[in-house]
Formats: structure tokens, sequence, C-alpha cells
């Protein structure tokens, strides 16, 4: 079936232009002024035209940048003397924190999922792991001195609400005795709407939640099926009524595009009746098949995908819907209502990534609990144990469970912080850069520069001297912008440009060793489309 065609540009038809081309021949950054679904920062259907025809060139894999140096980085020889040592120096500089706290445990499997989970319907398992849960937080606030505030807190999954009241509270109860956590921060939870009735709602409203995120990816039926998750819409819409009544500050909702049984259509139709509901936030995100590293995905029948085309039409199909309703495109795959405080974030320029995705308050050190859980503290990141065996014997031994970690240099922050500038609020300026971290931005990133030129020739970016700007086209593909800041791919391309020089000495010099770029990142990441 074919998609819902994006709004087309009012001064050239689709048939005639797939890209609109300025007196010099480059393709032309939105001026702001084709229609109302384009406000020349957000990518309306001048963008979303641009995009469909860049698409297939620019569809590489790529990082997520929910960190940088990225989490496939973080390496066994960081270990828990090395976190101990950052939660001392997080100690001797008091500031506000944000905490994540990851439920590994699921009843049914979605074959979709690429998150470390366990399934069971064993409830004694989860009683376990609290007991573990709030040992280990007693071990790391101990290691802080004096109480400090919480201005974020996160339970992600797995399924938090797989926990019954009395470990809900058990866990709260620790986050309590050892942290302030603010009444005005943000406190959210992953919820399964399949599992939450009125009742644990007004639980999760009493422990101090005020935020919710809610797992949709679709209501077709047929893609349902297809995927092991059957939700209703009347289920889902139920939880949200609560949310509202409870006075829970934002709803938001995941969604996912790329599943089999989609088509353009289909997910057309998912996304109105999630506009029925009018979350706060939304987050579409694209599946990747991986199978071979996914277990769970070998389930899925590879048949019923959609192809790269429809995939693509569901896309931007879905950016035109949204944006038409009123949404506030964020970046990747995230929107938000205008009054949502990520979307006023970014107005007021001061959005920031975290392991969440966007946040508003991602400048703070994250400590995070549980099993595989990610913290980034004292300019290190560091990761836990992976199986609850490993977990639970370290913690048995009095340690804190460090599985891996990275610990960050001054150029690894200078790359966050252009990586960060870029994907978040769509411009470096780069004076102020230069006047921080006492560079000279052009001889400091002069490779950049140049492959930045090629991504300005295709309209991904303006680059002017004092200043980087992401157009609204380069905004739907800002992964492939921030990729190019990214010494660690730029280096594993430089190393696989030399083993292919090696492995071909015989080569016709004419010819030439292809250079691998940045642009080809291997597999271990997911399509930046
Ligand atoms: S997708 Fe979420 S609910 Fe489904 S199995 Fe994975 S972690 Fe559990």
């Amino acid at each position: 079936m074919s998609a819902p065609a994006p709004a087309p540009h009012p001064a050239s038809s689709p048939s005639t232009r797939s890209i609109a081309l300025s007196a010099a021949g480059q393709p032309r950054a939105c001026s702001g002024n084709c229609g109302a679904a384009c406000t020349g920062k957000q990518p309306g259907g001048h963008a979303l035209a641009d995009f469909r025809a860049l698409a297939g060139r620019m569809d590489i894999n790529g990082p997520r940048y929910t960190s940088y140096p990225t989490a496939d980085r973080f390496h066994g020889g960081f270990g828990e003397a090395d976190y101990l040592q950052a939660l001392a120096d997080c100690a001797a500089q008091p500031a506000p924190l944000s905490l994540y706290v990851h439920i590994p445990f699921c009843e049914n499997i979605c074959y979709y999922c690429g998150c470390n989970k366990i399934i069971t319907r064993d409830h004694g398992r989860s009683g376990r792991y609290v007991h573990y849960l709030v040992r280990e937080m007693a071990l790391a606030a101990a290691r802080l001195g004096a109480r400090r505030e919480v201005v974020q807190s996160h339970w992600g999954g797995g399924t938090p609400t797989f926990l019954d009241a009395a470990e809900m509270r058990r866990v709260m109860d620790a986050m309590h005795a050892h942290f302030d956590l603010l009444p005005e921060g943000e406190h959210s939870i992953e919820i399964d709407p399949r599992r939450v009735g009125d009742a644990q709602m007004a639980l999760l409203a009493e422990l101090g939640f005020n935020r919710v995120s809610l797992g949709v990816q679709d209501f077709d039926a047929e893609v349902q099926q297809a995927i092991h998750r059957v939700q209703s819409q009347a289920e889902t819409r139920a939880v949200v009524d609560a949310a509202r009544r409870l006075g829970f500050r934002s709803v938001s909702m995941d969604l996912i595009y790329g599943l089999p049984q989609q088509t353009a259509a289909r997910f057309a139709a998912t996304v109105e009746q999630v506009l029925a509901m009018r979350p706060d936030r939304l987050s579409v995100y694209s599946y990747a098949h991986l199978p071979h590293v996914f277990k769970p995905q070998r389930r899925i029948d590879e048949r019923a995908l959609p192809a790269a085309a429809e995939k693509l039409d569901i896309l931007v199909g879905t950016i035109a819907q949204l944006t038409a309703a009123g949404y506030v495109y964020i970046g990747m795959d995230h929107f938000a209502l205008p009054d949502d405080a990520l979307a006023v974030a970014q107005r007021e320029g001061r959005l920031q990534r975290n392991f969440q995705g966007y946040s508003t308050h991602a400048g703070h050190d994250q400590l995070g609990f549980g099993v595989s859980s990610i913290g980034a503290v004292a300019g290190r990141y560091v990761q836990n144990a992976r199986t609850l065996d490993e977990y639970y014997g370290a913690l048995d031994h009095g340690t804190l469970p460090v599985m891996r970690g990275f610990a960050t240099d001054a150029e690894d922050r200078l790359r966050r912080e252009v990586i960060g500038a870029l994907m978040c609020n769509g411009v470096l300026d780069i004076a102020a850069l230069e006047a921080r971290a006492g560079i000279d931005f052009a001889t400091h990133f002069a490779a950049e520069l140049d492959e930045l030129a090629t991504l300005a020739g295709d309209g991904l970016v303006r680059i002017e001297p004092a200043r980087i700007e992401v157009t609204p086209l380069g905004r739907l593909l800002v992964r492939r912008v921030a990729m190019v800041f990214d010494s660690y791919l730029r280096a594993d391309a430089g190393r696989a440009a030399q083993a292919a020089q090696a492995a071909a000495p015989a080569r016709d010099a004419d010819v030439g060793t292809p250079v691998k770029t940045p642009a080809e990142a291997p597999l271990r990441y997911s399509r930046v489309v």
C-alpha cells in the first residue's frame, strides 16, 4: 500500500522535483517559507521531500550517541576501583544527581526485543532482585557522603511494573533513604499497559512518579500477532486516562516502525489512534532486525518485514502526520507537544542527551542501579554486570557490580559537546566553543570540516565561520552529521583502510585503495534512517 504523502512544497510539485537546487546547483536548505508544516526549523514538506530523495544514500549504520564515546567503546579494563574513584570525585563536588534503576523482568517475550531482560512469571525472582538492588544503592550512596538531591530518576527495563506493590515500595524507600528526590524533578517509569490497572497507577502516583512512558509499538492486530505483543487501544487508553486523572505531568508513548506486517497505511492508522490520546511526548523508533544478535528476533518472519521503500514511506508519513498534528520534531525519533519541557528546552537551546535519549537534565552525574545499567559519574561511564549471577555475586562480596566502563579525556569531552550541540539544539557556536576549550576550531577539526562540506553540499548543514547549523533536512539525518565528529569511528576507518591496503599490495596504483570513511560504520550500530 502507498504512504500518506507528505505535503508538497507549494513552489514545486513532487513530480517535477525531488531535491530543490539553489542557483549554485547545491541542494538548498529550507528558507522557512514552504508551508504550514515547515517553520524553517522543523522538517516540513520541503525537508521531507529532500529526505526521501537522500535516504537511500545516507542509510548507513551509526551510533545513537546517548553517550560519547558510545557504549561499545566501554572496556573491561575499567573496574570497581575506577568507579569508586569516580564516586569519590563526585562526592568532592556535591551537585544534584540523576538516577536510573533497571528492572529486567518481563512476563512475555516480544519478538522484536533487543533489551537486556529476563522472561519469567516467577515473582519470587523479583523479590530477590529487589533485595540486591537495595544493597547496591546503599553501597554507592555510602561513597557519596552527604545526602544528594535528585532532579531526575527513571525506572526502565524490562518491565518495571513487573514488581508488585511491596517490591516497588521497597525500592522507592531505599531511594528516599539515601537521596533527596526533589518533588519538582522528573521522576519517570516505563509502563506496560497490559499489566497496569487503576490501583497500580494510583500506587505510582503515591510513590512520587510524575511521568509515565507507555510501550505501544503498533495497534494493528496483525502486526501485534507477528510481534507477539497483543495490546488493545482500550487498555492503553485506560492507563492514559488514569495518568491524567492522577495528575501525572507527562505521558509519553513509544512506537516502532519497520515491524512485520506493517504498511504505511496501517501505521498511519495506529498514529491516528495514538494522536487521539494526545501524549505529551512520542518516540518513533526504527526496528533493527538483527537476529544474529537478538535471539527473540529469530521468531520474526523476515518475509513479513516491510521493504526499505515501504519503511521509508512509514517514516516520512509519520513525521508529516505528527508535525501536522502540532508536535515538535525534537530530533532522531522524538516528538513532543510545543509546551512540553523537551520542546521548551530545545527552543531555549538547553536540550541535552543522556542514556534515556533527549533530556532537560542531562548535565548531572547519573548513577545506574541494577543489571546492565549504565551510569555517568565525574567524567567516567560505568556499566554493571549483565547477568543476575554476576550482579548478585559481586554484591555478595560487598563490591559494586562493575562490568566495564570508560574514563573520558578532554578530547572526548570536547567532541561530546560538539555532538551534543548539533544533535540537541541543531547549532554549534564555534566562537563560544573556541573560547571555552582554547582551540582553533578550523585547525582542530580540519578533517571533520572537509567531511562536513560534503554534507553541506547535500543540504544537511550550513557552515559559517562562526557557527554550524543543522538544517531541517539535516535534523532528519542528524546521526550522520554527528558521526563526522566521532574520532573512534574515524580511527576504525583508518585501521580498516590500512588493513585493506595490506591485503591488496599488488593493487593497481591508478585505482588506489578504497578508503573507508566514518560513514561506513560497523554493523553493531542500527541504521541512521
Ligand atoms: S520489548 Fe519490553 S516488554 Fe517486550 S520483552 Fe522486551 S523488555 Fe520486555
